[in-house]
């Protein structure tokens, strides 16, 4: 069946509603994006399509979660060409709101706060960031409930048990504090979602995919690829047993000219707290996730690596 293009929740309700009812879905899955697909997100949205009956992929550029008016003006929009890599994933329905959509009433006076988790990284040098992707992530995790549309005459036919099909969000890797944050709120607050992590999709040479590389000239292009490098050294390490040394990494992307290093760290993965001295000077053992930022000419890049040994 053709791709399905809706704006408001309305349609979105009554698109996913008759979509489960006629594949006699058990599962829909549900893919949030701020449009300028690549191959990361094509990742993500075949990850769903493999693994429930009916998928949404959200398309929105959220205007609360960026501070900078310029960055969020020149955020890629590229609907056309994003449907149509949705559709060649098997994507059943993309859902792309209008601001007015999301935020009738202007800006929400509640909202979702990350708390102490969206304040470091990422959080510290973009304030309200968090705040902002959360609050969004909440009512996109609303309007992709399937079921949420059903008639009354149960018209839909559940599998399994009864009840109401299962639910899954996809989100990348990429984005760790992100992922971390949606899963301590889908904690916290009882979504009933399932969140599903998808490993970070790299270009040949080891760049992390991103809507935002298109800014890069070929030479800062060349010289972001030290953050990958760094993050392949320390995985390195890790996997031979051998102390991460964080500061050598730190020199090392300081010392490429045309970037500036933000962090570069090794946390816990889930409270993303930095492992002081178990990485430094003995062999690491355990979980990790190797952060990096940095700014490359007109833009910021992330990356990360788990890290296990
Ligand atoms: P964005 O459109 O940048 O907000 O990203 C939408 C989703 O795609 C988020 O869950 C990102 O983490 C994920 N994503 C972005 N880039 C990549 C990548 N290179 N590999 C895997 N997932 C990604």
């Amino acid at each position: 069946m053709a791709i399905q293009l809706v704006t408001t929740a309305a349609e979105l309700r009554d698109a996913s509603a008759r979509l489960l009812s006629h594949k006699q879905g058990r599962s829909q899955g549900l893919v949030p994006t701020m449009g300028a697909l690549h191959e990361g997100h094509a990742t993500l949205a075949r990850t769903a399509v493999e693994q429930n009956d009916v998928v949404v992929a959200s398309i929105f550029v959220n205007p609360l979660q960026f501070g900078d008016a310029v960055d969020l003006d020149r955020y890629p929009r590229t609907l056309d060409a994003d449907v149509a890599l949705l559709e060649e994933q098997g994507v059943d329905l993309v859902f792309a709101p209008s601001v007015d959509e999301v935020y009738p009433g202007g800006e929400p006076q509640v909202r979702v706060t990350a708390g102490a988790l969206g304040e470091k990284w990422e959080g510290a040098s973009r304030p309200g960031h968090f705040d902002g992707a959360l609050t969004v992530v909440a009512k996109l995790l609303h309007y992709g409930t399937p079921g949420a549309g059903l008639p009354p005459s149960g018209a839909f036919v559940s599998g399994g048990g009864g009840g109401l099909p299962s639910y899954r969000a996809y989100f990348g890797q990429k984005d760790a504090q992100q992922l971390a944050l949606v899963r301590r709120m889908v904690a916290d607050l009882n979504f009933p979602v399932d969140i599903v992590a998808v490993p970070t999709v790299r270009s040949g040479d080891g760049l992390a995919l991103s809507s935002r590389n298109r800014f890069l000239s070929e030479e800062q292009r060349e010289a972001a690829l030290v953050l990958s490098r760094a993050l392949r050294l320390v995985e390195e390490r890790a996997e031979a047993h051998e102390p991460l040394d964080p500061d050598s990494v730190r020199a090392m992307v300081a010392s490429q000219p045309l970037v500036e290093l933000d962090y570069f760290d090794v946390v816990d993965p889930r409270t993303l707290e930095p492992l002081a001295e178990n990485c430094r000077k003995v062999p690491f053992r355990g979980e990790g996730l190797a952060i990096i930022a940095a700014r490359v000419g007109p833009v910021r890049l992330i990356d990360n690596v788990p890290l296990s040994s």
